[in-house]
């Protein structure tokens, strides 16, 4: 039976341990029961999974991990979690901490190993300084990956499932949507954790695409456009990419490939859908 998952446990584990939070590492505990019900549901973990938790924390979330997946994998950073995580942990013998920065983990190795290269589920309380460099690696590094389900601040949500025509629309947008589809879950006010954050908080599933759903033929030079498209926002595309791309392609040439799309030449890059960007792409291709 899972012990954690409200704020009397969560004070009584600090202060055995004399835990200070430390900021540097976004340390915002859960101490919600129905939160944590909520994103096992979410992540649909069964006894055949095999789950990866990034930031176990004091482990209140690895517990519920360990009461229903096949094996768990927790990586924390913080070298002062390590000994509270091996007490808090210490009833279940389907469990491995792994000390380490999430970003410097082999997690296609850690696949192989623990579920034989297959597909995995990842579930996490992220630390949201680096959200975008934890999905963005997870999905560039085409580690078998089934869901990924994550608590992430409620912006953030916002921006990986919105489309052309909101000002979140952006560079992550079409990055999470490429590979997968996201679909938010839960809302998750500030007073769920400990300490509270300052922003409010969203559970959000991002389902891995077996297929991508547009066709580039080039995914490296699809998202050289894109980034070049957002990195100036304000200006029209064809000076964004003219600026941006470092590609040996001339104004003729980029605003040809945006004639072919049939959009008109002073079109900003913020109203191309992920569709138009692919084909926008294939026809720059042609042109190098
Ligand atoms: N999962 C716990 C919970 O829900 O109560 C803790 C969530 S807390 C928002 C984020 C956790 O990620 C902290 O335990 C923090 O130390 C850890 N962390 C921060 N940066 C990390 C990194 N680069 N690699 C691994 N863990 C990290």
């Amino acid at each position: 039976m899972a012990t954690l998952g409200n704020p009397q446990e969560t004070i009584a584990v600090l202060n055995k341990y004399k835990f200070v939070f430390q900021k540097k590492f976004g340390q915002n505990f859960l101490i919600d029961t129905h939160v944590l019900d909520k994103i096992i549901r979410a992540a649909d973990i069964t006894s055949d999974d095999f789950v990866l938790e990034i930031g176990p924390g004091i482990g209140t979330m690895t517990q519920y991990l360990c009461e229903n997946a096949r094996e768990v994998a927790a990586v924390e950073i913080d070298n002062a979690l390590i000994p509270v995580l091996k007490d808090t942990l210490s009833a279940y013998n389907n469990v491995e901490v792994i000390h380490n920065d999430i970003l410097k983990v082999d997690i296609n190795q850690l696949v192989q190993e623990k579920n034989h290269g297959k597909p995995i589920k990842v579930v996490a309380n992220l630390p949201y300084y680096i959200t975008t460099p934890i999905i963005m690696g997870l999905f560039e590094s085409h580690v078998p990956i089934e869901s990924i389900t994550i608590m992430v601040q409620k912006e953030v949500a916002d921006r990986m499932k919105t489309g052309p025509g909101s000002k979140e629309y952006g560079a992550l947008s079409l990055a999470v949507q490429y590979y997968a589809k996201p679909e938010i879950v839960a809302n998750v006010p500030p007073n769920c954790f400990m300490p509270r954050p300052n922003v409010g908080s969203a559970v959000i599933r991002l389902i891995r695409h077996e297929v991508p759903p547009v066709q580039a033929e080039d995914e490296k030079l699809m998202f050289r456009i894109i980034r070049a498209a957002f990195n100036q926002r304000r200006k029209t595309l064809v000076n964004g990419l003219k600026n941006g791309l470092n590609l040996p392609l001339s104004k003729e040439d980029i605003e040809g490939a945006i004639g072919e799309l049939s959009k008109p030449l002073n079109i900003r890059g913020e109203a191309l859908t992920l569709k138009e960007f692919a084909a926008l792409s294939n026809f720059i291709k042609k042109r190098l």
